[in-house]
């Protein structure tokens, strides 16, 4: 049997991305996924509704988001950003909603319209998809890859192209296949953490007021007294500790910052108003409530979920009289409200972790063709690749953007314009 022009290991967006613009491209490409559909972590992505990508038009603001390795990643985006990838979905009768930050759903809020497109887009292309298919190694015939080794048995591909994904989630078929394949192809690997994840707390009541998702509120890490890192926006409290946008986002420092001592959360639910204004806003509101019992009085400034937690935390007895408040508790309540003290136990693990940090060295892949250095006929794509950035779309469109470069620079007609010069 013809030997494929490029087999693609994986069938996460990356796998999807790749497989389907080198066949458009006029490879014979073939998908192996071990699930048995393909795009099982998608459906799980921004609770269901898919954020799938950044309307962030500009690929150096994009590449910013990722920190040091986000320079690599500037080819990609060049080749398919963004707005391409709002293009693709939208071609393929996929509408689509931007939100707070950027952050693009499909308008419907549902994730399995996405997984359909593609599955869509792997037939229109004339994949070959082999869901099911475990593959168990990559073959070497002493100078490249010639195929994989599956649990049906052996393939053989004139590239082959690994996007088996990170490590978080396991239960979605990520348990770090590339990673190991990789190294023993002679590839570093960056040490894959967990990242994007919740924080459990020491508090024992996160519990109680886990129902409530508190908009509009920042929260700081702070190490020894001093504020390492902060952001706005979304969180919520979870049976032990704290989750959302915001955690998630600043639980990569927190996790770092505990390697080296403890760290403490504050939470701040009126960062709008400054502390001095925001006292002067309690002297209001105990006043014109002067003889009411103070467990009555928080009603405009709380979610009523969380009022009988602050008056607990503030030692303010619930029958005590407003105007009987004294400066001292009136203080300890305005602290509750601006910088209320967490004290963080643990980041989560990889089965938290929304993406995986660490990965294949960038700087031993030919980020503008995703070709590894090592190996010319292997490439990589997605998670794989040591490259992580914040919630808001930004890890997907990794995997859009080297899935396509990695697809395109992996079909014969490039390989032929690239081996006779044309292309560096
Ligand atoms: C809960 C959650 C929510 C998320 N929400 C968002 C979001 O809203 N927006 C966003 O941008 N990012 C989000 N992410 C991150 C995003 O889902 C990942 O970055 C993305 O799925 C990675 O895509 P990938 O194709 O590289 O790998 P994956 O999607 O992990 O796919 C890899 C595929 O390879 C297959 N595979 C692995 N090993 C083998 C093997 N040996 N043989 C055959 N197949 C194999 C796996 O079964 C899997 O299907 C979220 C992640 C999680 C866990």
């Amino acid at each position: 049997m013809k030997p494929y022009d490029l087999i693609v290991i994986g069938g996460g967006p990356a796998g999807i991305f790749a497989a389907g613009h080198a066949a458009q491209n006029g490879a014979r490409v073939v998908l192996l996924e071990k699930k048995k559909r393909c795009g099982a972590k998608l459906l799980i992505t921004g609770k269901g509704r898919c954020n799938i990508t950044n309307s962030e038009p500009d690929p150096r603001r994009f590449a910013a988001w990722f920190g040091p390795n986000g320079r690599a990643l500037l080819t990609a985006l060049y080749a398919f950003g963004a707005p391409e990838v709002i293009e693709f979905f939208d071609q393929r009768g996929l509408s689509l909603t931007v939100e707070r930050g950027g952050r693009v759903f499909p308008t419907r809020g549902d994730a399995k319209d996405v997984q359909r497109v593609l599955e869509r887009f792997l037939s229109d292309t004339g994949v070959e998809v082999r869901c099911g298919s475990e593959v168990q190694r990559l073959l070497w015939d002493g100078e490249s890859v010639s195929g994989v080794q599956t649990s049906a048995g052996e393939l053989f591909g004139s590239a082959v192209l690994v996007a088996t994904g990170g490590l978080s989630y396991p239960g979605t078929g990520c348990t770090g296949d590339g990673y190991n394949w990789a190294r023993e192809l002679g590839h570093t690997v960056v040490e894959p953490k967990p990242a994007l994840t919740s924080i459990t707390l020491a508090e024992s009541w996160t519990d109680e007021v886990s129902e409530l998702n508190l908009k509009n509120v920042e929260l700081r890490a702070l190490q020894d007294g001093r504020v390492l890192e902060s952001r706005f926006g979304e969180a919520f409290f979870t049976q032990d500790g704290i989750g959302g946008p915001i955690v998630l986002d600043l639980s990569n420092r927190v996790r770092e910052a505990l390697g080296r001592g403890k760290v403490a959360l504050q939470l701040d639910f009126k960062p709008a108003v400054e502390r001095q204004l925001f006292d002067k806003r309690l002297q209001r509101e105990l006043a014109e409530h002067a003889n009411k019992d103070f467990g009555n009085a928080l009603g405009n400034l709380l979610p009523k979920a969380m009022i009988p937690l602050f008056i607990r935390l503030s030692g303010i007895e619930p029958g005590k009289k407003c105007h009987s408040v004294t400066r001292e508790e009136r203080q300890r309540l305005l602290g509750l409200f601006k910088e209320l003290p967490l004290q963080v136990q643990t980041c989560g693990g990889f089965d938290k972790a929304i993406v995986t940090s660490g990965g294949i060295d960038l700087k031993e892949v030919d980020m503008r063709t995703l070709r590894s250095k090592k190996i010319a006929n292997l490439y990589f794509a997605g998670e794989v690749l040591d490259l992580d950035g914040p919630t808001g779309g930004f890890n997907l469109q990794v995997c859009w953007s080297t899935g396509y470069l990695a697809g395109v620079s992996a079909t014969p007609a490039a390989n032929r314009v690239a081996t006779s010069g044309q292309l560096s």
